[in-house]
């Protein structure tokens, strides 16, 4: 069984098995597709350019999964300017595809279009089934069907796109021919969810994310019905964008332009590894995005700022410092995390959050030894002794380990918690950020004292004024 991998360098291994749908014009491919995917839709849809491109829609039969794509109406005797483009797109959606449905129009019969695929369609190494479109009549459906024996493609199914008859013995028969999910190449993804306030170009990014690769991306059911996850392949990793769904809602559903669901960003936030908050160049921090930030802590989840719209910024070669102190004076709470600035419309910069998303990922899964964390620990002690209180006790730092991660948590044996107070807690932490890193990523500390209900979480976050 074919595994689903294609020949074409650009294109990367797909996440789900792909079925491909092929047939003239006219005999019903997109109502069938619809049918299939019902209500999942693919949200590569919008793409200018996309009609006459591949669109992966996601669709499931039993307990299986897969992905259809509907390769456009395929005509060989006709070369008029768009078709050598739309075969071309055939062809390269059959070299990815684990399975080819061969859909024909059982109304009006056999034609010598069908006859040309159907020899095509012999000559590749495709699996082929044949689908007799629109043989929802009783009487009429089997024999309209048994005319297409003719192709020698094995048996023709009567189906009727639009009624449903008999798609389901076509499917019981699809899904042997789709590889285990077993089979299927096991790898890690990084949930990636962009999060911003309404404007800030957080579809206009999803799209430059998209835009030349859009046929190496797969739009992926989420944990809800509504939730979709767009999963992106490049090189050796995979990256789902988390409900992308919510990014786009504002387009589908008629909400007014300032509608923004918090708390659509809020579960997103919870689902992802990392998290990047989009922020408009124009308009510059506001207090919703310092409602995300605070979030994205809480929720210990690595974080980058993209700075979006620098395009539309009038620029010397300070304004870029400039613009970054003014950010981070109110993201101060953040200044672990990257800053990027990026302009979604003309692409610039976009690809290199891919890099930022790749070192905050490894950050936040990081371990770091108990010996290197103990010297740290001692050097900064020795630079910085811990302060002692009125009553002339000083705190003491036993030892300290790190317990977790994702996000990095560090756990502080010491005399009594209540010895340290938050100017030494941030010294100690700033000498973790510079000693060990964890670029990207928020880090935890538990001052522990002697007894468990000591324990005293301290997020890194300084205290707000
Ligand atoms: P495509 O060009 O192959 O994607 O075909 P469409 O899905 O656009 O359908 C072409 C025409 O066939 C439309 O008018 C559909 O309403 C009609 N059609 C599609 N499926 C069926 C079916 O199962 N039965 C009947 N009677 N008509 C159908
Ligand atoms: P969303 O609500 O966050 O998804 O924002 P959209 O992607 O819909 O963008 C909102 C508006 O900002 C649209 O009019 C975009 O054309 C515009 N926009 C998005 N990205 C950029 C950019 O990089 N530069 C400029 N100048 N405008 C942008």
């Amino acid at each position: 069984m074919r595994c689903v991998q294609q020949q074409n360098p650009r294109l990367t291994i797909m996440a789900l098995p792909i079925v491909a749908i092929i047939g003239r014009p006219n005999v019903g491919k997109s109502t069938f597709v619809n049918r299939l995917a019902k209500d999942r839709q693919a949200i590569v849809h919008d793409e200018p350019g996309i009609t006459r491109d591949r669109t992966y829609r996601p669709a499931f039969w039993a307990d299986r999964d897969f992905q259809v794509v509907d390769t456009g109406g395929l005509v060989f005797d006709d070369e008029t300017e768009f078709l050598p483009l739309i075969r071309e797109q055939a062809m390269a959606a059959l070299t990815e595809a684990s399975v080819a449905i061969f859909v024909v129009d059982g109304q009006l019969g056999l034609t010598a279009g069908d006859s040309e695929i159907a020899d095509w369609l012999r000559q590749q190494e495709v699996p082929v089934l044949l689908a007799v479109n629109k043989c929802e009549s009783p009487d009429q459906g089997l024999i309209q069907a048994a005319e297409f024996w003719e192709l020698g493609l094995g048996e023709p199914y009567p189906v009727s796109g639009i009624h449903g008859n008999g798609t389901g013995e076509l499917l019981d028969e699809l899904i042997t021919y789709l590889p285990s999910p077993d089979e299927l190449p096991d790898r890690e993804e990084i949930n990636v969810s962009i999060i911003g306030r309404p404007n800030v170009g957080k579809s206009s990014l999803l799209n430059a994310f998209l835009g030349k690769k859009r046929a190496i991306v797969s739009p992926i059911s989420g944990t809800t019905r509504d939730a979709i996850d767009t999963v992106v392949e490049r090189g050796e990793k995979t990256y789902r964008l988390i409900d992308t769904a919510g990014i786009r809602r504002k387009k589908n559903v008629n909400y007014g332009a300032e509608f923004f669901s918090i708390n659509r960003a809020f579960k997103a936030i919870r689902r992802a590894d990392v998290v990047l908050l989009v922020i408009d160049a124009i308009e510059g921090v506001t207090d919703q995005d310092i409602k995300l930030a605070d979030r994205i802590i809480d929720e210990g989840r690595a974080a980058i700022i993209v700075v979006n719209k620098w395009d539309a910024i009038d620029k010397d070669s300070y304004t870029i410092y400039e613009y970054k102190k003014k950010v981070m004076s109110r993201l101060y709470f953040m200044e672990w995390a990257d800053l990027i600035f990026v302009s979604a419309m003309s692409g610039k910069r976009v690809e290199k959050i891919f890099k930022l998303v790749d070192v905050a990922v490894e950050e936040h899964r990081r371990r770091v030894s108990t010996s290197v964390v103990n010297e740290v620990l001692e050097e900064a002690a020795k630079w910085h002794s811990p302060p002692t209180t009125r009553q002339g006790k000083q705190g003491r730092i036993y030892y300290g380990t790190q317990v977790s991660s994702q996000p990095p948590t560090i756990a502080l044996f010491v005399n009594d918690p209540k010895r340290f107070n938050d100017n030494y807690r941030r010294y100690i932490e700033r000498q973790f950020r510079e000693q060990i890193g964890f670029l990207g990523t928020p880090i935890r500390l538990f001052w522990r004292g002697k007894k468990m209900r000591d324990v005293e979480p301290s997020l890194n976050r300084a205290t707000k004024v």
